[in-house]
């Protein structure tokens, strides 16, 4: 069916596997940047059907899994408040503060709603002028715009009983990051399409050519993944390494004009900590000194969090590609999507969870005839 299945084309698939073997002459490593591309990848075997001199490192692209403790704690503060509204996209509320998750706080009495869109956190604010309406605002570059136009739009209604929580992160930092690890082994990186459909490519040039790594825009289903390992592999093969564009039915150079325009206006780019990795320069954004009487972090003042991670939990280790989930002492056994010790346990983006979900529970590949490309 045209959307549905086209670009899950066995034949296809074929081919773009075939043109990939013949290519392929030596060991690469190559980085998936996000979680729905490594859900792909897993979800349909796609490293199982690859040459093995090709691997495929999972990248820190899952927004919930890199939102830090330290935010999660200080939104399950908010939450608890009598006088406050709690509203967030539902993966968030399973992931693991430092003593309770979102839930926790929910059965404990906490209004915490969930909500499709931060507009209708916007509404629920309007409906409830006496009660406080704070909206859970976390992810990457293609969640941003939506966040920034509530926020927006917020102030032009003159809606005051509503703000945000803000940990927005950007793609190009978290590369750079990676790149300048002393365990690095990432040679080149499937870059997410989603997010560039919003930011354009701009940004990436300059890393390719500093880090001398192969970028190539991807999108997410089977064959766009196929054919960015492919366009990847040629580079690589040739010793080249430019942004190459592998999702053109999404992405313009430019990106999305207006969306940049409204990230600009409400956004300003600032230092962030990731979960598992630490804070990285210049590589979220808050909300800019016009919308700072929004941001729920100033409104309620929630300062001074002591924070604990779980010991067992290497999801900082999965979030860098040093490890594969399945080997973490607890994948599977104390650790699964019922009783998640990590948010990469919880996301529908997760590696974690990906691999738990599709039984990736060794390191032993399972027949490539086995594994079906769709
Ligand atoms: S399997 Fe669980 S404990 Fe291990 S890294 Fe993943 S989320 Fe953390």
């Amino acid at each position: 069916m045209k959307y549905l299945d086209e670009f899950q084309n066995p034949e296809l698939a074929r081919r773009l596997l075939d043109d990939i073997r013949a290519t392929v002459t030596r060991p690469w490593a190559l980085m998936e940047v996000c979680g729905g591309q490594t859900h792909t990848i897993i979800r349909h075997g796609i490293d199982q059907l690859l040459p093995e001199e090709i691997e495929l490192i999972h990248g820190p692209g899952c927004p919930v899994c890199v939102t830090p403790l330290a935010v999660i704690d200080k939104a399950l503060e908010i939450a608890a408040r009598p006088d406050v509204i709690f509203c967030s996209f539902g993966d968030m509320l399973r992931v693991p503060g430092t003593d309770r998750d979102l839930f926790r706080v929910r059965s404990e009495g906490g209004d915490v709603r969930v909500v499709y869109s931060p507009l209708d956190a916007l509404k629920i604010a309007q409906q409830n002028p006496e009660r406080e309406v704070v909206f859970f605002g976390i992810g990457f570059e293609t969640t941003a715009p939506p966040n920034a136009m509530t926020v927006y739009q917020a102030r032009k209604l003159g809606i005051r009983n509503f703000s945000m929580l803000v940990s927005h992160v950007r793609v190009p930092p978290a590369i750079e990051a990676i790149m300048t690890s002393p365990s690095c082994r990432v040679q080149a990186f499937l870059a997410a399409g989603h997010v560039c459909s919003v930011m354009g490519m701009d940004e990436y040039p300059e890393l390719a050519d500093r880090f001398r790594v192969p970028i190539v825009v991807t999108g997410f289903e089977p064959l766009d993944i196929l054919e960015g390992i492919r366009r990847t592999v040629r580079q690589l093969e040739r010793g080249e390494h430019t942004v190459d564009n592998a999702y053109p039915r999404a992405v313009r150079a430019d990106g999305n004009p207006a969306a940049r325009a409204m990230l600009a206006d409400v956004f300003e780019v600032t230092d962030r900590s990731w979960r598992g990795i630490g804070t990285i320069p210049a590589s979220g954004w808050r909300l800019s000194e016009r919308y700072r009487d929004y941001d729920a972090e100033h409104r309620f003042s929630v300062e001074g969090i002591a924070t604990r991670e779980p010991a067992a939990c290497r999801s900082g280790e999965v979030l860098q590609g040093l490890i594969k989930p399945h080997e973490c002492e607890a994948f599977g056994t104390t650790c699964t999507p019922r009783n998640p010790l990590g948010a990469t346990m919880v996301s529908s983006e997760g590696a974690c969870a990906a691999y738990f979900l599709y039984r990736r529970l060794g390191s032993t590949p399972t027949p490539l005839e086995a594994t079906p490309v769709v």
